[in-house]
């Protein structure tokens, strides 16, 4: 009998931030160094920055059309992050997991509670910036924003950094190449647990006569 986490074999990833901490150059790197891991892609109701195209940084959508699938439950977890809506879609994350795939949500601490609800063996990892100073300088830096969004957003690094403490694992992107190397000790050591490693090697675990303690 294969022992899987409710039936999912792939793992789970959940990674959040301050904005402006560094997460998404930091996950793409990961996500090239490590195959394997699917990127979930949320569907938003903010409206796309330049160079940002529907379906591959995010599903773009209206308030009105996101609020009616989230009452449809068709959100595995969404949340209003500066004055936005983001979600994330239950159907792929379940269906990817289902087949092995570990699976990396880039979401905020209000998301990553509602999911940790759903998978507690979800691997949590908050990425922090090495000073208050570069978080602001990475914001300005940025430049794709509005002054007011910028304010906005440095008043809400605030409030997501104070969530720190409900993650298992912490990165401080001070070396870019030292917090890559530890997200992927996080991904490897993740993928070597009990549970995933029986339900990748059922066969082996079967003929080796391993079978899940019973607690
Ligand atoms: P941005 O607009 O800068 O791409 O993202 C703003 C914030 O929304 C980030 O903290 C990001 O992690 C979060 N976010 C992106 N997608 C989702 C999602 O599907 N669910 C939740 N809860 N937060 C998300």
């Amino acid at each position: 009998m294969p022992i899987t986490i409710a039936g999912f074999s792939g793992s789970l990833f959940v990674v959040a931030a301050p904005s402006g901490a560094g997460k998404s150059t930091l996950v793409n790197a990961l996500l090239a160094q490590e195959p394997g891991i699917k990127l979930s892609i949320s569907t938003t109701t903010r409206p796309p920055r330049p160079g940002e195209q529907d379906g591959r940084e995010y599903h773009f959508t209206t308030a009105e059309d996101f609020v009616e699938r989230a009452g449809r439950e068709e959100f595995l977890e969404w949340a209003e992050v500066h004055g936005n809506y983001y979600g994330t879609s239950r159907l792929m994350v379940e269906k990817e997991m289902k087949l092995g795939t570990d699976i990396l949500l880039e979401i905020d601490w209000q998301g990553a509670r509602q999911v940790r609800k759903q998978f507690p063996d979800a691997a949590g990892i908050f990425i922090l910036p090495p000073s208050i100073a570069a978080l602001e300088e990475r914001l300005y830096k940025r430049g794709q924003d509005e002054e007011n969004v910028i304010t906005r957003r440095l008043l809400a690094a605030g409030g997501e950094i104070a969530h720190a403490p409900e993650f298992e694992y912490v990165i401080i992107n001070e070396e870019f190449n030292v917090a890559l190397s530890e997200m992927s000790a996080i991904v490897r050591a993740t993928r070597s647990r009990f549970a995933q490693q029986a339900a990748r090697n059922a066969s082996l675990f079967a003929q080796l006569g391993i079978h899940a303690q019973q607690s």
